[in-house]
């Protein structure tokens, strides 16, 4: 007993608040007790009571080679062993940042940050220095990591002069960031004619995948780029999720060099450090080097550019070759198809969405533009759908928000797993509804 997952999130009860590290983990929004994890290798999860699981999550996208992926653990075992950390420059954040820079050709400079958060801090802070303006513009829905002025989401219609979503944020902070519906290129136009010599920059979620996946519409990033250089702000393109997920240069690669247009800004996260604790924030020479010690801006990290975490991530992106995003495409389609003609056969409400290979289903039958619209699903049937899957051997995110994640690993054998638990949980998400 006591070595089941039941018992270790009762005892994480005890000296963790709410038993986890990270808050979508205890499965507050469908549910039950969290599986606890004891080894993952390629698209299997292994839980401590020895159940294994097609993994539909990839540790929130890091994972896109499979878990344990044997270069990059052998890479990283042979790191480790000359050391952690120096706290010192070391070759592979040079090599590791000269991949970035090849791979995506509207960055000049990288620098290396532990986490998401972290990579918009400094980009935030990056964009008031050049601007010399307080004002940030988000979208609501879009998440850019739980730095004080990025937990201010509340807003539809117009732009809601931001209030905290979180206690502890203060109104003082709050204020400087503006919320806007996504998607809505007249309410940016109309914000900048009204705040334009007040705003420093407007950040968006490249895909927004953090309320479920929303395309975004055509043309609407490229506006954000037009509006934001004819009034002097800075754009900030938060790549954290799609950056080498999506296609080799990320969701850039795939419209915005298509179209002409870069931000000044990238963030990264995730898939950069292959499962290690590593992020960026990178952009063109001119904005970058506005970094200490280059420059005048502070910035700094004990553990930044880390030979561990550099090396995993390094790896991992040599790993990312063209074909392994041919698969990723090809697979995210599949499982589109298996859990759409589940759901369909089933009667249930469901409006699947896609970008790229990110995916997810809003249960819903009108197709999802906004936050305000994203909210309007039924997330009781998403639960009963989410525990079928997981009873039957499929891990998904514990929650309605959230973007599913494909890997190289994932094949027929998977494909076929998940084809014979769909039904089932189709069928509890029916009754659920009803
Ligand atoms: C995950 C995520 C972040 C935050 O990254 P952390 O490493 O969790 O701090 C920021 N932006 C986007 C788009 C993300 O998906």
């Amino acid at each position: 007993m006591t070595d089941s997952s039941a018992a270790w999130f009762a005892r994480a009860q005890q000296v963790i608040p709410g038993g986890v590290s990270s808050p979508v983990r205890a499965f507050r929004s469908v549910g039950g007790t969290p599986p606890y994890v004891a080894s993952a290798h390629g698209a299997t999860i292994t839980d401590v009571e020895g159940k294994n699981y097609v993994d539909l999550v990839g540790a929130w996208g890091p994972a896109i080679l499979g878990h344990a992926h044997p270069a990059v653990v052998a890479a990283t075992q042979s790191a480790i062993a000359d050391s952690f950390s120096f706290g010192a420059p070391c070759p592979p954040e040079v090599e590791l940042a000269e991949e970035i820079v090849r791979r995506v050709g509207a960055v000049d400079r990288v620098r290396f940050t532990n986490s998401g958060t972290e990579a918009v801090m400094t980009a935030l802070r990056l964009a008031r220095a050049k601007s010399g303006r307080d004002v940030i513009v988000k979208f609501a829905g879009c998440y850019h990591g739980h730095a004080d002025s990025m937990l201010v989401a509340a807003g539809s219609g117009v732009a809601t002069l931001g209030l905290p979503d979180s206690p502890g944020v203060t109104e003082g902070t709050a204020k400087d960031t503006l919320t806007l519906d996504y998607g809505n290129i007249a309410a940016l136009e109309a914000l900048f004619a009204e705040h334009g010599d007040r705003i420093a920059a407007v950040i968006t979620e490249a895909i927004p995948a953090n309320m479920g996946v929303v395309p975004p519409p055509a043309g609407f990033n490229k506006a954000i780029r037009d509006l934001t250089t004819k009034h002097g702000a800075v754009m900030i393109l938060d790549e954290v999720m799609t950056g080498f997920r999506v296609f080799r240069d990320g969701w850039w690669g795939i419209e915005g060099k298509a179209e002409g247009w870069s931000p000044d800004l990238f963030t990264f996260g995730k898939v950069i450090g292959g499962g290690m604790p590593l992020a960026a924030v990178a952009g063109s020479a001119e904005i970058m080097d506005l970094l200490a010690p280059a420059g005048p801006v502070y910035q700094a990290g004990t553990l930044s550019g880390n030979p561990t975490a550099t090396t995993a991530g390094l790896v991992t992106l040599q790993h990312c070759t063209d074909d392994v995003y041919v698969h990723l495409n090809a697979t995210a389609t599949s499982v589109q198809a298996i859990i759409t003609d589940a759901l369909n056969a089933a009667g249930v409400p469901n409006s699947p969405q896609r970008a790229g290979n990110l995916f997810s289903w809003f249960f819903t039958n009108e197709p999802v533009h906004t936050y305000d619209e994203a909210k309007t699903q039924n997330t009781k049937a998403f639960g009963a759908f989410f525990h079928s899957m997981l009873e039957n051997g499929v891990w998904l995110p514990p929650s309605a928000y959230e973007a599913w994640f494909v890997s190289a690993a994932h094949g027929e054998r998977e494909l076929e797993i998940i084809s014979a638990a769909a039904p089932a949980a189709a069928r509890a998400a029916a009754s659920a509804h009803a």
